[in-house]
């Protein structure tokens, strides 16, 4: 469907079916077990069906990102964070597809570098913030100093962070010190919008299972991913915890149903058109001045040889 057929309200509505539902913008009593993994609304698609309409959202994300790049005034981040084998990587990809790779940086955030643990620790995930007109994908974020550091307290202490200044609150006051730097991004014009992939305990058992089968996908498998799996219930809590203490209007979360992928993708894919489409972009305006001087290039093209 092109763009002209239908208003930027139009759209947004038609989208928020499939976002309403997930978005968390006030932490307060959210809780983890008020959505369902396996949730799909209901609805019941075929791949072709699913595709076809993932394939138009990302078309206009194409459309919205050409003119985000263009205006060079918003940018956007999209944070991803989810269990192993939720699906981030492959949901990126499919709802990315279309966006020309110019306009838009994938970061992977894995074990910190010694460099990066001898500074704070929004050091190396500012850095990487998207400039102006860029879409930003952060796979793994500044949460992971909150979810796997939180669960293997090991790894705070590789932080080399002053002994006095690590207390009982260290966990909400790096949550409180998130809040505020992802308050600042968006005051200077950053759209940010948060993905938990929430896959059930069941399902990630399923799909290491085929990770262990499918010799095309024993590449993916860690052992280490199994041995996580312990952890569960501690992930849980932090997820939880971090959701509560960051959800905003400004940076909301979507708590994305993960177990089926096909629908996984088609709520990423509509709260970031409704996120962009409300940024109401538009190309530049070219002014009388540059019409003229786009007068005289003609002219002297014209000329030319
Ligand atoms: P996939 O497994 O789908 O390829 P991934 O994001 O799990 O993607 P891996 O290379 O498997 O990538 O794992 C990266 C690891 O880095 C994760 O276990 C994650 O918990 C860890 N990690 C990320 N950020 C931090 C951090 N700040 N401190 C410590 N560990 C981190
Ligand atoms: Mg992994």
């Amino acid at each position: 469907m092109a763009r002209s057929v239908m208003t930027r309200s139009e759209i947004v509505d038609a989208v928020k079916k499939y976002t309403d539902p997930f978005r968390v913008q006030k932490g307060r009593g959210f809780r983890l077990k008020d959505f369902d993994p396996g949730d799909t609304l209901g609805l019941k698609m075929n791949k072709q069906e699913a595709s076809r309409l993932l394939q138009r959202g990302s078309e206009w994300l194409a459309m919205e990102q050409d003119m985000l790049y263009a205006q060079d005034s918003w940018s956007v981040l999209l944070v991803f964070q989810a269990m192993d084998a939720a699906g981030k990587d492959s949901t990126i990809k499919h709802v990315m597809s279309r966006v020309n790779p110019q306009g838009c940086d994938v970061f992977s955030f894995k074990q910190p570098s010694s460099k990066e643990l001898s500074h704070d620790f929004l050091w190396r995930y500012a850095q990487m913030a998207p400039r102006r007109g860029r879409i930003g994908i952060f796979n793994r974020s500044y949460y992971e100093e909150t979810l796997v550091v939180r669960v293997h307290q090991q790894l705070l202490k590789a932080q080399k962070i002053p002994a006095e200044l690590v207390g009982r609150n260290i966990w909400d006051e790096r949550l409180a010190d998130i809040a505020r730097f992802e308050d600042y991004l968006t005051r200077q014009g950053t759209v940010i919008l948060k993905f938990y992939l929430n896959l059930s305990y069941e399902e990630q058992k399923k799909r290491f299972m085929q990770r262990l089968d499918r010799p095309e996908k024993n590449w993916k498998f860690s052992a280490s991913d199994v041995r996580e799996r312990r952890y569960w219930a501690d992930y849980m809590k932090a997820y939880e915890e971090a959701i509560r203490a960051t959800a905003s209007k400004a940076a909301p979360w979507f708590v994305v149903p993960a177990d089926n992928k096909w629908f996984t993708r088609l709520v990423v894919a509509a709260a970031i058109v409704e996120a962009m489409e409300k940024l109401n972009l538009e190309y530049p305006k070219v002014s009388l001045e540059q019409m003229k001087d786009l007068a005289a290039a003609r002219a002297e093209l014209k000329q030319q040889k």
